[in-house]
């Protein structure tokens, strides 16, 4: 019986996953950096954490998440982003009450049920951060500055900042009213969610994805028009500040995210690369959640991004990771020279050296086939002739030479070619 990999998910094969290594370990290098440290929370939550925090008629709660009940008939979902189950722990380990400034990063897979198509799946994979604890605008200009100089550092290249303020208590109102105004007198050229949105929730009115709705808002009165005074300069200082930092950008009045927690600030980092899934990463300011969900009022920004939309843009430009194979390939010639080898491959190991061997092939040409298709940089071949004389040959893959040394300085061989090329790596 053959099973179907189940809808939306995929497996990472060998061939991608260097990709994911490469924006996995640039990102954990560039967050120490900025002093952030990780967090790990469950997959799973009790399933109000998510409705109360993203909201009840957002998309995500009303459609995608994977909600099921345990054994013990308790509700529970598959988190489907990562800001309320760290806000949850926030609040659970205390830190609220620290008024500390508390800077966390995540990385890890999240679930929505959503149509699968290039660049979104139902199973996928986000990094992101979290600063809590500043309402300066600096810190909302840095956490953006912080994932463009991400980007930068993974060698992403032609990636835009899109910014908006989705206002505050105050003026959020407003906004709305002036939605409904704007909308109220020709429901009909909406689409049936977007009428119902209209009523519970008409800011969501603005991230419909149906080019019905979106031809229609090109019209619409500007948001920034509504915003308080407070909210305009919080909003002009981020914008300031970004172009101190020379940070290219793009104002964009109808940009709302999918999630109701955010409030001032909300940006997306997007790639022409991606065709329709063209944003790579999505954030914001959310200074009520803490308070929402129980902790001492908090103010807090941070922002996410989809790995697999990062590993779509990185293979578009492909030569980004040609990174310099250092495998040795052992090569016993005959059943009677594989014990040798094998306990060769273990030494060289040991040493840090790394190698593969495989027992199952015979003749010396196919041996030589496999080294270079494994992209191995030396074979070492060791066949009765050698075994005689207790030396073993070591060939370079990429000019054919060949040397013959005693089989008790192999290893040495190879510790003395490592130490060098370290310290060559290591000189200016
Ligand atoms: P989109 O508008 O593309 O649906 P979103 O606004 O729902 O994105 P967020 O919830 O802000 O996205 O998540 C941040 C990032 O996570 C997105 O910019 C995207 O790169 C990635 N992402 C979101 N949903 C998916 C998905 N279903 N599959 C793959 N990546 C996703
Ligand atoms: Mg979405």
């Amino acid at each position: 019986m053959k099973y179907a990999i189940p809808r939306g998910t995929r497996d990472i094969l060998p061939d991608e996953i260097e990709y994911w290594h490469h924006i996995e370990t640039a990102s954990r290098s560039l967050f120490d950096l900025y002093n952030y440290c990780e967090i790990r929370t469950p997959i799973f939550e009790e399933s109000s954490l998510f409705e109360r925090s993203i909201g009840g008629t957002t998309d995500i709660v009303e459609k995608e998440m994977y909600t099921f009940n345990d054994k013990g008939n308790r509700r529970l979902t598959l988190r489907p982003e990562g800001t309320a189950p760290i806000v949850r722990a926030y609040i659970h380990h205390g830190l609220h009450k620290k008024s500390n400034n508390t800077k966390w990063y995540y990385c890890g897979p999240m679930f929505r049920y959503e149509r699968p198509q290039a660049g979104r799946y139902r199973q996928f994979h986000q990094i992101g951060v979290e600063h809590f604890g500043n309402a300066h605008p600096f810190s909302d200009a840095e956490v953006i500055s912080m994932g463009v100089h991400l980007f930068d550092d993974l060698g992403l290249a032609n990636l835009m900042v899109v910014i908006n303020s989705v206002g505050c208590k105050l003026c959020r109102p407003v906004i709305e009213e002036r939605l409904q105004q704007f909308a109220g007198s020709s429901v009909n050229c909406l689409c049936v969610d977007c009428q119902r949105r209209l009523k519970t929730n008409p800011l969501r009115i603005l991230d419909c994805k149906k080019p019905k709705c979106n031809t229609y808002f090109t019209g619409m009165p500007d948001i920034q028009a509504s915003l308080c005074n407070e909210c305009k300069d919080h909003f002009n200082s981020v914008l300031e500040y970004l172009d101190a930092l020379r940070i290219p950008f793009k104002v964009d009045s109808h940009l709302v995210r999918g999630l109701d927690y955010y409030n001032r600030t909300t940006f997306e980092i997007v790639s022409d690369e991606l065709g329709a899934q063209n944003a790579i990463c999505g954030g914001g300011r959310y200074d009520y959640l803490v308070e929402q969900m129980g902790g001492s009022p908090t103010p807090a920004v941070g922002f996410a991004f989809g790995v697999e939309r990062a590993v779509l843009v990185l293979q578009e430009l492909s030569d980004i990771l040609k990174k310099e194979v250092s495998l040795i390939y052992v090569a016993p010639i005959g059943f009677a020279q594989q014990t040798t080898c094998f306990y060769l491959v273990d030494e060289l190991r040991r040493s840090g050296i790394k190698c593969s061997i495989d027992y199952s092939r015979g003749d010396i040409k196919s041996q030589l086939r496999r080294a270079n298709k494994l992209g191995a940089s030396y074979t070492i071949i060791y066949a009765e002739a050698e075994a005689e004389k207790g030396t073993m040959i070591i060939k370079n893959m990429k000019t054919g030479q060949q040397i013959e040394v005693p089989v008790d300085t192999i290893i040495q061989f190879f510790t003395n070619m490592s130490k060098e090329k370290s310290k060559n790596e290591n000189s200016i």
